[in-house]
């Protein structure tokens, strides 16, 4: 896991090049939302031209790409178009339709990370059968249809009983808690109904939740940025430590079913590994994104090379970039939708005016055009010289008085 840096090979013909050296080739993002924008940030550094295809016309992404295609990830005319115009397709978010981007494959499209990766991945329950194959730690879990079969799962793994959707879940929407086996009924309602298709997995007794981006070439190797603690908040990721305060051991740990995990799909690209920590110093997988995650927007920042263009290097066959960190610490705060409107912006305003104040902090904001309760707005990033100093850097941030801060 711990590759070595530097020693990969660029496999490309020369006439492939820029004048600058940098490959002239169109990358096709699925999806334009933060991460399309980052990336797109990312790409436009080094000269790389990205276009993105998202429905939403004013989606993050569209102010900084290259192109933005109006359109849907989840329709085969849209994508079939779309992919004339791109030398290698790649996805910001796991939920588009993997039917065409297999179809596309056999045609010779260069999907990165491949399409049979993408199909995996978007049906948690699929994830879950194929890790559990592959040897990789996870809760234990079960498909269920039917409130006979939820019984029957809750008797086998106790409650509070942990019931996902298997599919189009994200920042926690499509999970629900059953405390006993009287909550099933309302828990799978809030789901929609067995209809949906869920799954139900036994509660992690975690102590912390960590997370491992990997990275993987197109030569397949592979590299692991340092692990990292996710703080959530109501089930969507609301701070991220880097790196995790946990013993060597965890780390290492950590990072080899890291490792194992992304080795087991296939594809360039980055991968983030979602991981629980329990009492008794067992790592447990809860999932993966095929693509950069927040668990790593601190690597803009805080590494050498940051997750965006860690994957646009994989995705058009660079070498690899050197993950490690180059500030001893980091801090990625999320800026969640407090309010709807106007009223929520306005909050958001005051806590981006006191990170202005903070030294060694980076606002990022993804200029949605809407503001929703809990929705993903912007981030801010705090870097220096200690996890201590950015602890109280962060207090200052969120506290009322640090408004007369200077
Ligand atoms: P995202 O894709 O935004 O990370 P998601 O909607 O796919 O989120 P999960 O990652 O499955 O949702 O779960 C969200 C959070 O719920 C986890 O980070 C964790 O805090 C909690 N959680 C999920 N599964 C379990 C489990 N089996 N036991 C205990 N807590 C869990
Ligand atoms: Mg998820
Ligand atoms: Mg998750």
């Amino acid at each position: 896991c711990e590759a070595s840096f530097g020693s990969q090979e660029i496999s490309l013909r020369r006439d492939d090049f820029q004048s600058h050296g940098l490959p002239e080739m169109v990358v096709g993002v699925l999806g334009g939302g933060q991460l399309g924008r980052m990336m797109c940030q990312a790409a436009s550094q080094m000269a790389i031209k990205v276009i993105v295809l998202d429905p939403l016309e004013g989606c993050p992404a569209s102010a900084v790409a290259h192109e933005h295609v109006i359109g849907s990830f989840t329709d085969n005319d849209a994508i079939e178009e779309f992919a004339k115009r791109c030398d290698v397709l790649t996805v910001e978010i796991e939920h588009v339709d993997a039917d065409t981007l297999e179809k596309l494959e056999k045609r010779g499209v260069d999907c990165e990370p491949k399409a049979s990766t993408i199909r995996i991945i978007q049906d948690k329950y699929l994830q879950k059968v194929h890790f559990a194959r592959h040897g990789i730690p996870l809760p234990e879990f079960t498909q269920i249809d039917d409130l006979e079969s939820a019984k029957r799962a809750g008797e086998l793994f106790g409650y509070p009983l942990m019931i996902k959707s298997k599919r189009l879940a994200y920042d926690g929407r499509g999970n629900s808690v059953a405390k006993s086996p009287e909550e099933l009924s309302s828990a799978v309602s809030a789901l929609g109904g067995y209809d949906r298709g869920l799954y139900v997995e036994k509660y992690a007794p975690f102590i912390k939740e960590l997370a491992v981006i990997v990275a993987r070439g197109r030569d397949s190797s592979i590299l692991c940025y340092p692990v990292v603690e996710t703080i959530h908040k109501e089930n969507i990721c609301h701070i991220v430590k880097a790196p995790a305060y946990v013993s060597w051991k965890v780390r290492s740990l950590a990072t080899d079913v890291a490792c194992k995990a992304i080795s087991s799909l296939e594809g360039a690209g980055v991968f983030a590994v979602e991981l629980f920590l329990t009492g008794d110093g067992q790592i447990l997988l809860n999932e993966v994104a095929p693509r950069p995650h927040n668990s790593g927007h601190h690597t803009i920042e805080s590494c050498f090379t940051s997750q965006f263009e860690q994957h646009l290097r994989a995705v058009v066959g660079l070498p690899l970039g050197d993950p490690s960190m180059k500030t001893p610490a980091a801090i990625m705060y999320n800026l969640l939708g407090e309010d709807e409107g106007e009223d929520g912006f306005q909050l958001a305003h005051k806590l981006i005016g006191r990170a202005l104040r903070i030294p060694g902090a980076s606002v990022h904001w993804y200029d949605k055009p809407e503001m929703r309760k809990q929705r993903k707005m912007g981030h801010v990033t705090l870097v220096g010289p200690s996890m201590g100093i950015l602890e109280a850097r962060l207090n200052t941030l969120l506290s009322d008085e640090s408004l007369d801060f200077h």
